[in-house]
């Protein structure tokens, strides 16, 4: 963890680059970020590594910081090279850079290019780490039990299916699925009524650790690449109907939307902060437990879910912010913590796996990052400022999430979009 953690010359505020959509106030991309991802030059089909700097992508090989177009092999690099990559990147876009000349053949601007899957993923873990979301979701699936007695001790998660993760900007179809009314004797096979998003954050995991090796907690950063956006659609009534007793299965794996941009956990060093439980709640076990993890183990990301309906599109309105949240505050459990969790066993993790947080929502009932919970399991509208009312998701409505990172003395650093709409349901 120590590597991750280490603030350098890359996080120095005042530091500007010659490329000036990123010395921006509200710029995304400044030179402190430099988030990974690929995408598609204008007119080619093959996927080119680049890295967000202001409005314009770099291209990595066009600069002559790598030789190939291989995603994992970046995500694979032991932190020395990978550190030596990001220094490298940030000199040369620096204010003043003898590379300005040769790199400017090296730009793109983003708006001309296609973003994709910011690598290739392997398998795919999502975990239930937000404490309130779970909470609320079991207050409404188990009035009597809301938490169960292993939320406190176990990063709960499941394996999800990796395929049908998709690019943000592919929209897909509302959902079919075996349905059942509390009122009805059988179920019956319908499009879901009752579809959802879920605002969480995806972690990539960069370094592997070999079979039946265990990574322990001081380690467990070393071996994540970076962070992205995750949105986990959801179909509550087919989930409500099938999840028990094996977990999630049909109502979730129809689609999940990733944000292009893997945002480092190098460039997320100054927004690290103390792991923290509130009074009363128990130690976890000593494999999730370590010194560094207690003083940095947590990570403070600010969170939005927004929504544009159909109607708000077509009438100019933007997207409007329905939930918010934040990471440190929402999650139980830190991204260490499910590394090392999820390799107790001798799982062997790879390069491209992805973890999912989980919903991410805060204490508050406004701060959910579900509509499950924002409409209290559909039983109180969601009122929209143009006088529309949302239970769940219709079609045509455009979920987004947003993220940055704040802290007096560094610069704000922001994730991209992560944005897709719901399509009616297929013939
Ligand atoms: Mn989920």
């Amino acid at each position: 963890m120590p590597a991750a953690t280490d603030i350098d010359a890359t996080h120095d505020p005042a530091t500007r680059s010659w490329v000036e959509a990123a010395n921006a106030d509200d710029a995304e991309f400044p030179i402190q970020n430099l988030p990974f991802g690929r995408f598609q030059a204008p007119g080619e089909r093959r996927w080119r590594i680049g890295v967000a700097i202001g409005d314009q992508v770099l291209d990595l090989r066009r600069a002559g910081l790598i030789r190939h177009g291989d995603m994992r092999r970046v995500l694979g690099l032991r932190p020395g090279a990978r550190q030596a990559l990001r220094r490298a990147i940030h000199d040369g876009l620096r204010e003043g850079s003898s590379s300005r000349t040769a790199w400017r053949e090296a730009l793109v601007p983003m708006g001309s290019v296609t973003l994709g899957l910011p690598c290739e993923i392997g398998d795919y873990t999502d975990f239930y780490v937000g404490i309130h979301h779970a909470s609320a979701v079991g207050r409404l699936f188990r009035p009597d039990n809301p938490l169960m007695p292993n939320y406190r001790w176990v990063p709960i998660g499941y394996h999800g299916r990796a395929s049908t993760i998709l690019p943000s900007g592919r929209d897909f179809h509302r959902p079919r699925g075996q349905i059942k009314s509390p009122q009805d004797a059988a179920p019956v096979l319908a499009e879901s009524q009752r579809l959802d998003c879920e605002l969480e954050l995806g972690v990539v995991i960069g370094r592997p650790n070999a079979l039946g090796r265990p990574i322990p907690i001081e380690q467990a950063e070393d071996h994540v690449f970076g962070l992205t956006l995750f949105n986990d659609w959801s179909a509550r009534d087919i989930q409500s109907w099938e999840y028990q007793p094996l977990g999630p299965f049909l109502g979730k794996s129809f689609a999940s939307t990733i944000s292009p941009w893997m945002v480092t956990l190098d460039a997320l060093a100054p927004f690290h902060r103390a792991f923290r439980r509130d009074p009363g709640e128990p130690s976890p076990l000593p494999y999730l437990d370590g010194k560094t993890h207690r003083t940095h183990g947590a990570i403070d990301i600010r969170l939005e879910l927004r929504l544009q309906t159909a109607a708000m599109r077509a009438a100019g309105l933007p997207a409007e912010r329905i939930g918010r949240s934040g990471f440190a505050d929402a999650a139980y459990w830190t991204v260490a913590q499910l590394v090392s969790h999820h390799t107790v066993n001798g799982c062997a993790l790879a390069t491209g796996d992805l973890f999912g947080t989980g919903t991410l929502s805060g204490r508050d009932p406004d701060q959910a990052g579900s509509l499950l919970e924002l409409s209290q399991g559909g039983t109180r509208a969601i009122r929209l400022s143009n006088g529309e009312e949302r239970y769940f998701l219709h079609d045509g409505d455009a979920v987004s999430l947003r993220a940055c990172c704040e802290r007096a003395g560094f610069r704000r650093i922001g994730f991209g979009d992560c944005i897709a709409t719901v399509l009616p349901a297929l013939d």
